[in-house]
């Protein structure tokens, strides 16, 4: 498999690096024009603003894309999806199977307790990551939002002040920074006399680089549109 990568010097496209290498992948110079027309797939660890560029780039060339970068905005995400009738996409803030599992359970759960079960989302990440909340917790939260039927205006970033009693029907999300964790995510379910806790701690971003060539080998077969690592993996 020949892979076009943009944000190969990062700390993602140095862990993609790796894990293309042992499986025996190349890995095409993205600095040289016309370069991605010889690649199989195009994956994407950079920034926000260069991935819907790229998809175009990509599209133009008739390649699949795995987007892994976080933190677009709507008119970013628009963009996007608007090449997804051309091309397939597997668009991921999270690669990887634990939790990708997660967020399959969290919608079950969601779904299952009752309304006096309180969800709470609490995120850590290194200092040097530029958005909040994670992709991950995003993903979280629309898990949850889909298990309960309820639509975005129940999500509640953080607290500070006066806030009044909890609601039933809110989720709390709440995003730490520091040091060098590399990704660590919690569900919690509050409820009169006991608590569910579900979480995931990644130790290490090979995780996420193995999961995305998982992802590019997947998605090289497949018809135009837009896909998750849930169908990847086919967790549904
Ligand atoms: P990083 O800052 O270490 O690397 C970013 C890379 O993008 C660098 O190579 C940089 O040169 C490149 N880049 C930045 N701006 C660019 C521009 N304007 N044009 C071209 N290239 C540009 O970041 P990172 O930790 O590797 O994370 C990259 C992205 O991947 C972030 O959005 C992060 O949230 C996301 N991420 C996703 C997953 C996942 O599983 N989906 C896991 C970890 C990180």
């Amino acid at each position: 498999m020949r892979i076009f990568l943009q944000g190969a010097s990062g700390r993602m496209g140095q862990a993609v690096k790796v894990a293309a290498a042992k499986e025996g992948y190349e890995i095409l110079d993205s600095t040289i024009p016309d370069t991605i027309g010889k690649a199989d797939v195009v994956i994407d660890f950079s920034s926000h603003e260069v991935t819907a560029p790229l998809v175009a780039t990509a599209a133009e060339h008739g390649k699949p894309v795995v987007i892994g970068t976080t933190g677009h905005n709507e008119a970013e995400r628009e963009a996007i999806l608007s090449y997804t009738s051309r091309i397939p996409i597997v668009w991921a803030g999270n690669f990887s199977l634990g939790v990708n599992l997660l967020f399959y359970l969290a919608e079950k759960v969601a779904a299952t307790l009752p309304l006096s079960y309180h969800p709470e989302i609490v995120e850590m990440h290194h200092r040097h990551k530029k958005d909040a909340p994670s992709g991950t917790a995003e993903n979280l939260v629309e898990a949850v939002l889909r298990g309960r039927q309820w639509s975005a205006d129940k999500v509640k970033h953080g607290r500070s002040g006066i806030t009044g009693e909890r609601p039933d029907e809110e989720i709390g999300v709440h995003a730490l920074r520091g040091g060098e964790v590399v990704g660590e995510h919690s569900l919690i379910f509050a409820g009169p006399g006991e608590r569910l806790q579900l979480q995931h701690q990644a130790t290490d971003r090979r995780i996420f680089a193995e999961g995305s060539l998982v992802a590019a080998r997947w998605i090289i077969a497949k018809q135009p549109g837009l896909y998750n690592m849930q169908d990847v993996l086919e967790l549904k």
